[in-house]
């Protein structure tokens, strides 16, 4: 895909995301792998009108080059795109149920969610949680960097999800995929609950391996 089809596909899922209540206000930011580089949705714009010839342009290192100026967040994807060679993608939100679920105080901060459904499995795996810190805490951007060469998807404590994927339609329908079941785990609650066996796990993971 060229430059300015990348531009343009960040854009109609932005829109998307915002328009499904997925995000709100001028929070969450997408970002896409380019040659050099990487692409990502400026700082204070809402993702319900990200203007395609505006998105920030940063080097391999995160630097600014080109466009408006890119989110504080930018090192949650960075550190994704320098401990995953194979991520095309990056995807934060601060959607309502996983942030919900971020604020759980006896959660398995390992990994997060139960396996209720293969989807879930195949698209997310494991979700580590990533203990909280203010927002631009360097410790922050260590901690992620340390997952993130394990983990293509990581819940920041009362905070939000940041998940990779080979492409930019992969990493959000991998993170719409976590906030489902995140919804699903709320709405749940302390029923007693069938989930997938450890056998039927690995079945899954045999079959539709996670190579991102
Ligand atoms: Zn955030």
């Amino acid at each position: 895909m060229n430059e300015s089809r990348l531009r343009e596909r960040i854009s109609i899922l932005s829109q998307s995301l915002y328009e499904r209540g997925l995000t709100f206000g001028s929070t969450g930011n997408i970002s896409a792998r380019v040659d050099g580089g990487w692409l990502m949705t400026p700082t204070g714009a809402s993702l319900g009108e990200i203007d395609p010839e505006r998105i920030s342009l940063l080097d391999e290192q995160g630097n600014w080059v080109d466009g408006d100026k890119p989110t504080k967040e930018a090192f949650l994807h960075l550190s994704m795109y320098q401990q995953r060679p194979k991520a095309g993608a990056v995807v934060h939100l601060h959607s309502t149920h996983s942030v919900a679920v971020s604020c759980l105080a006896d959660i398995n901060s390992d990994d997060v969610l139960p396996p209720l459904t293969a989807y879930y499995v195949m698209r997310i795996g494991t979700l580590p949680l990533v203990p909280y810190f203010p927002p631009g805490d360097r410790n922050l951007a260590r901690v992620v960097a340390g997952l993130a060469s394990k983990h293509h998807a990581v819940l920041l404590a009362n905070h939000g999800p940041v998940v990779a994927g080979k492409s930019v339609e992969e990493a959000v329908f991998a993170i719409e995929e976590l906030e489902e079941t995140a919804k699903l785990f709320l709405l749940l609650g302390t029923s007693r609950l069938k989930l997938l066996s450890p056998e039927q796990i690995a079945e899954l993971k045999n079959r539709f391996p996670t190579d991102i």
